[in-house]
């Protein structure tokens, strides 16, 4: 395991403690009870070390939570893929064995699902709650928490609808430009799935360095692929996001909706992109952005959308040279809190500029139930070690933990968007591999390896 140069320096007998002045404050205050902060507290106790938990529901609801337990699932039911050549499913068995909360309790309380980890919600959060709840280390607190407190250790986990005053404290802590209200994604695809004999790789006018790769429409393939667009079927918006306004960041499918060539003009515009191939210019051209270092990531861009899952999937591809493409994250247009982690955050999720602040959940840029609880149990593991004055942990990039932080405190700031665990975080093995499955299990059994060397940190 590979350890960090500085040792967090943290002090436990400060006397008062500026939320409430009792002489004895708890070890970590936690603020918020949703997957990564009650991930987070469980970490820390079986640590033994005392938490404080603030969660304000349900004196305070958020417009998509319907209960006051723990952990409530705002939507779907699952957790998703169980397979180990599934990078999610991967990154919960990791999980398991650190001795996850979410994970004993999502296992406890499943329900039939085929390859999926799915559950009872109801049954679910309150396990959660129940197993929090009767720790002796555990503290609850039912209150809305309107700063970011300044004890001693502190764990910030108010996920995406974080409360209003709370979100302008983390404004006033973060600055302006480093937090988000949105998530408007576009859909990211694996480098190994596009085919790399339809596309070309150039930059706008030659300028730089051919940073971009260029899928080249006929006008036949444009026509297909324009009518499937606008013909799509659109995800349905929650009633809080309705009134939302995108200026400059309109789906593409609205856009398309306006009219044949308005993509031609605009995202898809072909101009000063002449094909090295043919030297010749295209009909329109769809423009794939590096999103991560490796290169093994390429986001659509201008494609932020809130078409169905699957619609993405079946239009997307008609794509010149997305044939097969390998969808790790589609794009979504929803509300979210998120900060620019690749700024402001170490790869233990604690701030950079004030050590005993970390940062859990959908909130630190990580998407997901599953997602959020492994950023929780990261976060609370560190700072677990931080009060008992142990050097902090950073999980090797060889495992889902360790790629997940990896991508989301390294990411280009410019262009940083939330982002589901995928094997393409991971940095290639180091061994042949015959095809994408043999592929993912090399990493897969290589990540469980190293987890298991480290499980009884
Ligand atoms: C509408 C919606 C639907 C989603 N659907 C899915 C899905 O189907 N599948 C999926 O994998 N992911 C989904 N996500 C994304 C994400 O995985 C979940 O939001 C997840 O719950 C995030 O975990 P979290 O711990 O960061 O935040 P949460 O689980 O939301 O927990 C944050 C907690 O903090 C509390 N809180 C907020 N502000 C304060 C405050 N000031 N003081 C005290 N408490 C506070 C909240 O009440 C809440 O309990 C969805 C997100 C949204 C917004």
């Amino acid at each position: 395991m590979k350890k960090g140069p500085d040792r967090i320096k943290c002090s436990i007998e400060k006397p008062a403690n500026s939320l409430f002045g009792s002489k004895q404050p708890p070890a970590i205050t936690i603020v918020g009870a949703g997957l990564a902060g009650s991930e987070a507290a469980w970490q820390a106790v079986k640590r033994g070390v005392k938490v404080r938990l603030f969660e304000m529901r349900p004196k305070k609801p958020t417009p998509a939570h319907r209960s006051g337990d723990f952990a409530e699932l705002v939507c779907s039911n699952s957790f998703r893929s169980t397979a180990l050549e599934n990078a999610v499913g991967l990154l919960k068995e990791e999980m398991r064995r650190l001795g996850s909360l979410i994970i004993s309790c999502a296992d406890e309380t499943k329900v039939p699902a085929g390859g999926a980890l799915a559950v009872d919600r109801t049954l679910f959060a309150r396990s959660v709650t129940e197993k929090l709840a009767g720790h002796p280390l555990v503290e609850i607190v039912r209150r809305e928490v309107n700063d970011i407190p300044d004890d001693d250790m502190v764990i910030l986990a108010t996920g995406p609808l974080t409360a209003d005053a709370m979100l302008e404290a983390v404004r006033r802590f973060t600055g302006n430009e480093y937090l988000y209200f949105y998530d408007a994604v576009a859909p990211i695809v694996t480098a190994e799935s596009i085919n790399m004999e339809r596309v070309f790789r150039y930059s706008r006018y030659g300028k730089g360095n051919g940073a971009y790769l260029n899928c080249p429409f006929t006008r036949d393939e444009y026509d297909l692929f324009w009518e499937a667009l606008v013909k799509a079927d659109k995800a349905p918006k929650k009633e809080f996001e309705r009134e939302m306004h995108f200026e400059g960041c309109m789906p593409v499918e609205t856009l398309a909706a306006r009219g044949r060539d308005t993509l031609r003009y605009g995202p898809l515009k072909p101009v000063g992109l002449t094909n090295p191939r043919t030297g010749k210019g295209s009909y329109a051209i769809v423009q794939l952005r590096q999103e991560n270092n490796e290169g093994s990531l390429f986001n659509l861009v201008g494609f932020q959308t809130s078409l169905r899952w699957s619609e993405q999937q079946r239009v997307f591809r008609l794509i010149p040279g997305l044939e097969n493409a390998e969808f790790v994250r589609y794009g979504v247009m929803h509300r979210n809190t998120y900060i620019n982690s690749p700024v402001l955050l170490q790869p233990t999720y604690q701030s950079k500029s004030r050590p005993n602040l970390f940062f859990a959940g959908q909130i630190t840029g990580v998407e997901g139930y599953v997602e959020s609880a492994s950023s929780g149990l990261v976060a609370g593991i560190n700072a677990a070690r931080a009060v008992q004055g142990k050097e902090p942990v950073i999980f090797p990039a060889g495992t889902a933990h360790g790629a997940l932080v990896h991508y989301i405190t390294t990411a280009d700031p410019a262009h940083f968007q939330p982002m589901n665990i995928n094997f393409g975080l991971f940095p290639p093995p180091g061994v042949k591999f015959r095809d994408r499955m043999e592929r993912c299990r090399i990493i897969s059994d290589s990540a469980l390896k190293l987890i298991d060397s480290i499980a009884d940190l």
